[in-house]
């Protein structure tokens, strides 16, 4: 049996435009593996519309920093060689790379066509307002600096369904291209969530899906990621992504894994996507984000019971990939939900902890967030150290109380002194008994965070009263494990 695996979402949305996290993630590299890093979510690595772009706005998915093109030849992140190194520092100290992958939209087109376009309602895209109408779109995409180097595709209107901005007027809006319809297998959110921003590509065209698959192969070649993280994928037609892919990992050879972003609340829509591209990908767990927040904001209402109602990890914990929070959710960005400093201990100790899952780490709380002032989470190495070296064998829950839950984990004898006792709680101090197993009979065990100082005697049973002060999180083992823990801190 491997040791857990733990993947981290390297970047935040307010790095420095100063071009050099590639480089910074190819020097950490072996502190990364140290830390129980087993996989790294880097940033979209191509060509943005503008010269400081977080790499959601791309322009040429073909530029990894390498033509001078939208007045910079790196990215945000650096250049096209600091990547390719980046990659292979991480691999080299046995991290696995996600790249990041951004197929829904373009920005930043090198030229204007007229066309005619419908405009539809913004909160529900299936009503449109007035008669169709001449626009200016930014649809023409030639890349006159990459100059055909490794693609000769050109983009224009034939590719795109519509935009949010008509050039002759200045206005903006939902402006759907003439013979175009909205493609109805996507998110029902807005009537229909086919368009995002940007000019929205039409995957329904032979063209579009041959040109995107040949440029997944050639990324692949290129940069060997281990992985891929999808984003939008509730924006992108269901089945022409699960088309794409598969023709991708045929001609790659290999079963590439992926992760999609479907950013909702509602597990059903996870589960509809999921069954409709036939579980060819995992998906971040949004509706635990939720829970999480919800548990955070009103811990007097929130009953701790339910934290992991309705969720992906509870419904197929083998597809969800968990996490705190990401570059969406931090303050100032469109989805902001931030989990509140107190609880984020807690959180992690949920992702992190527990057999389901895989746990995604933000950047920002393991460094902080130096742009919004926001200090690393507190103990989130640790409880990182915790997850590599004990959270192992069977689980045992006790969801049973309105404020303060908690489970076990058996330990497995692959992992020496594996096996811990966790508990949180959203309200006030507390115990509560739980089973560690007869191995564990009249052992001593110690809270590994330091938040609870007496220890505790496991009885003849193999049962322990395990305490948590208020609003934290303990997370109790042997004393071979926390004399570990201590040399190691
Ligand atoms: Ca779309």
């Amino acid at each position: 049996m491997a040791n857990n695996s733990t993947m981290l979402q390297y970047f935040e949305w307010y790095l420095p435009d100063d071009g050099l996290l590639w480089r910074r993630a190819g020097a950490q590299a072996k502190a990364i593996h140290e830390m129980g890093v087993t996989d790294v979510w880097l940033p979209p690595a191509y060509k943005g519309c503008s010269s400081a772009d977080v790499g959601y706005g791309v322009y040429d998915l073909y530029d990894l920093g390498e033509f001078d093109q939208k007045g910079t030849v790196r990215t945000k992140y650096g250049t096209r060689k600091e990547y390719l190194n980046a990659v292979s520092s991480l691999q080299s100290a046995g991290v696995r790379v996600y790249a990041d992958i951004v197929l829904n939209h373009r920005m930043g087109g090198d030229e204007k066509e007229t066309l005619t376009a419908i405009e539809d309602s913004q909160t529900d895209r299936t009503q449109s307002i007035g008669e169709p109408f001449p626009i200016e779109a930014w649809t023409r995409f030639t890349f006159p600096v990459r100059n055909g180097k490794y693609s000769k595709f050109i983009w224009d209107h034939r590719d795109f369904s519509g935009t949010d901005f008509d050039a002759s007027t200045g206005r903006s809006g939902i402006f759907r291209f003439a013979g175009k319809e909205w493609n109805t297998e996507t998110d029902p959110e807005n009537g229909n969530f086919d368009y995002l921003m940007g000019v929205d590509v039409d995957t329904c065209r032979d063209v579009v899906r041959r040109e995107i698959v040949r440029w997944l192969r050639w990324y692949d070649r290129t940069a060997h990621p281990d992985g891929l993280r999808l984003d939008a994928v509730k924006h992108i037609s269901f089945q022409d992504m699960k088309t794409m892919l598969a023709m991708f990992r045929e001609q790659a050879g290999r079963k590439v894994p992926m992760v999609g972003e479907y950013w909702s609340s509602e597990l059903e829509r996870l589960t509809h996507y999921l069954e409709q591209v036939e579980h060819c990908m995992k998906l971040f767990d949004a509706p635990l984000h939720y829970r999480f927040f919800e548990a955070a904001k009103q811990p007097e209402r929130f009953s701790m019971r339910a934290l992991f109602d309705h969720t992906l990890v509870s419904a197929a914990p083998n597809e969800a990939v968990t996490f705190v929070d990401n570059h969406d959710t931090q303050p100032g960005q469109a989805l902001e939900s931030f989990i509140e400093a107190w609880f984020k201990p807690l959180a992690y100790a949920a992702i992190l902890l527990r057999e389901g899952g895989m746990p995604c780490v933000f950047y920002g709380d393991l460094y902080g967030i130096p742009y919004s002032r926001i200090e690393p989470t507190a103990d989130l190495e640790k409880l990182m150290r915790i997850r590599r070296d004990y959270a192992y064998g069977a689980q045992t829950d006790y969801m049973d109380d309105d404020h303060i839950v908690g489970w076990t984990r058996a330990g497995d004898a692959r992992h020496v002194h594996s096996g811990v006792a966790v508990l949180l709680s959203n309200g006030g101090a507390g115990c509560k008994r739980m089973y560690m197993g007869e191995r564990f009979a009249y052992e001593t065990f110690y809270d590994l965070l330091g938040r609870c100082v007496e220890p505790v005697t496991v009885d003849a049973e193999g049962w322990g009263t395990f305490g948590v002060p208020a609003g934290s999180v303990a997370v109790w083992a042997n004393r071979g494990a926390y004399e570990r823990m201590m040399i190691q801190a």
